[in-house]
């Protein structure tokens, strides 16, 4: 509840225009409850492969580059997050270095 700082009237709040306005002498104010917009950056994980890249030399694969189409491709396996979660193949062409993934 709020009341007018010059005649101490109770003010009336306006709802469709967010203030409030003293009935007796026209003051008014603006409401300071209005609803702050709070927004969250999500980071993506998702398309950050280059920190899950192996060092050691890897096995190859008989596999078509989804980028230039040659037919041979390095591979490793990796364990995502809990054991429940099923392994996610990665292929990474040995033409291009175009790097992507596969659900077993
Ligand atoms: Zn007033
Ligand atoms: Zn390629």
């Amino acid at each position: 509840m709020k009341f007018c700082p010059k005649c101490e009237a109770r003010l009336k709040q306006d709802t469709s225009e967010k203030n409030s306005t003293c009935p007796k002498c026209g003051y008014s104010e603006k409401s300071t409850n209005q609803r702050k917009q709070v927004t969250v950056e999500s980071k993506s994980t998702i398309d950050v492969l280059d920190e899950n890249e192996p060092k050691e030399t890897l096995p190859t694969i008989k596999i078509e580059c989804e980028k230039c189409r040659h037919d041979e491709a390095v591979w490793w396996m990796l364990q995502t997050r809990s054991a429940d979660e099923p392994t996610t193949q990665f292929y990474r062409c040995t033409k291009c270095s175009y790097t992507w993934r596969n659900y077993a």
